[in-house]
């Protein structure tokens, strides 16, 4: 007489209070129960002795771009991909041919996705018009978050980014005020559009080919500036502000700086934890983000900040592109595509991160899942507590995770060289969507399992109308 639908059995289970010697039932996609050992039935029982079981990343920055560009991978092929990694929520960011920037295609994305993904998704919106009213019906449309970039699109990219890209800081103004009235937070990609054009012009006769002059052309005070213009707008503004990506010492200090000034988090990448430009000068045009990878001083400055919660998110900004497309920029690194798969590297390289001691297994955890269910208000997930989500993995503190093309499932797999011959103490052993298990070494799961996650909303209250 089975009580649960699965029970995952001698398990280290990290809870809100800590490391817990217990078992964990799982029943309807929900934790059901926390169990003395041995304690319950279940139809299915797994030993997970020597394992941990955590809550499942959160991966709140992720770029299927889906339904556009099946040859940089699909919905199916890189859910599948973060199911293996240790992902059981993913935030489709707006970039798509169109810009998903109004509410109909934050609906029409949410049912693609709803057809094929392994894992939770939530669907960014962009701005779009900057009207209170459109930005008011993809709130309403479910979308989870806004995301801005403060640069000009990428050239020939226009549709791409329309409504997304608001160099203009007035328009900047307007969509954090906009969408601060919706109650979303919303994501910047910072870097100063004034500054980059100086920098494009600083680069000129130097060796576009060679990746230092992608470091050159976009410089940490790029990123700083377009940070310190954000919080300052938002001293006024009062959105709930997020900062994408931070690569750099420079714009550590600045967020310190700012800190209480308004309400604003952020985040940062693996990239820019685990490698240095050096990594990138190795990986030559398959190394090219933006911002930029930089040095092993501004990654300190990164570990320091999420030390001191500076830094409260870790994501993975996965951007797969095709072999053939990333290889086409090879002779023009400042304009080649930008981006680098993190599907199967997040998780992997955060467990490497514990087992070097650089912090806590639970604060990893924080990272990773804790702080994106809060910050972007998700509160049935990213703990294990009875009620929440059975949004779960198992990982091996011991095990050895080693990246190359023929392991993972990416459709990055051909581009992934910032990572090729890694090998990260820790390893994603099991993956629990919705109570289902998705992922047990080999993809279990089915598509259109995941579950469009939709943010709970509370409207800003009548103290804190922004000021006029
Ligand atoms: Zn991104």
């Amino acid at each position: 007489m089975a009580t649960y639908e699965t029970i995952i059995r001698n398990a280290d289970v990290l809870t809100p209070e800590g490391s817990r010697e217990i078992d964990v039932a799982l029943l309807d996609g929900k934790i059901a129960a926390l169990l003395p050992r041995g304690a319950g039935a279940a139809g299915e029982t797994i030993d997970a002795t020597g394992q941990h079981l955590l809550p499942g990343a959160i991966d709140i920055h992720f770029h299927v771009r889906a339904p556009a560009y099946p040859e940089r991978g699909t919905v199916e092929s890189e859910t599948r991909a973060a199911a293996a990694g240790g992902i059981t929520t993913l935030f489709e960011m707006p970039i798509s041919k169109p810009c998903c920037n109004t509410a109909e295609r934050v609906a029409m994305r949410q049912r693609h996705f709803s057809e094929h993904a392994f894992i939770n998704f939530a669907i960014f919106g962009a701005p779009g018009d900057l009207q209170p009213a459109s930005i008011a019906a993809m709130a309403d449309a479910g979308a989870i978050a806004f995301k801005m970039f403060t640069t000009p699109p990428p050239e020939g990219r226009d549709d791409e980014f329309l409504g997304l890209s608001l160099p203009d800081e007035a328009d900047q103004m307007r969509a954090l005020k906009a969408v601060a009235a919706s109650g979303l937070p919303l994501v910047v990609h910072a870097e100063s559009a004034q500054l980059l054009a100086l920098g494009e012009q600083e680069i000129r006769g130097l060796d576009l080919a060679d990746t230092e002059t992608h470091l050159l052309a976009r410089p940490a005070i790029c990123e700083a500036v377009a940070v310190a213009k954000l919080l300052t707008l938002n001293i006024e503004a009062q959105a709930k502000l997020h900062i994408a990506h931070v690569t750099s010492a420079l714009t550590v200090d600045i967020l310190r700086r700012f800190k209480g000034s308004s309400d604003f988090t952020a985040e940062t990448c693996p990239h820019y934890l685990f490698r240095t430009h050096h990594d990138v000068k190795r990986a030559g045009v398959f190394g090219k983000i933006n911002p930029p990878v930089r040095s092993l001083a501004d990654q300190d400055a990164l570990w320091s900040a999420i030390a001191d919660g500076t830094i409260t998110h870790v994501t993975t900004d996965h951007a797969a592109f095709s072999h053939a497309e990333k290889l086409a920029g090879a002779h023009n690194i400042v304009d080649a595509p930008p981006g680098s798969p993190g599907s199967e590297i997040l998780v992997p390289a955060m467990l490497d991160a514990v087992a070097h001691g650089r912090l806590s297994l639970a604060h990893a955890s924080a990272l990773l899942s804790t702080n994106a269910a809060s910050r972007f208000s998700l509160p049935g997930t990213g703990r294990i507590a009875v009620g929440a989500a059975a949004d779960l993995i198992l990982v091996d503190l011991g095990a050895v995770t080693e990246i190359s093309a023929d392991n993972l499932l990416s459709f990055a797999r051909d581009v992934a060289h910032l990572y090729y011959g890694a090998r990260f103490t820790g390893r994603v052993t099991q993956t629990w969507v919705r109570g289902r298990q998705v992922y047990d070494g080999n993809i279990t799961g089915q598509p259109g399992w995941g579950r469009y996650a939709v943010p709970t909303r509370t409207l800003p209250s009548p103290g804190r109308t922004p000021r006029a």
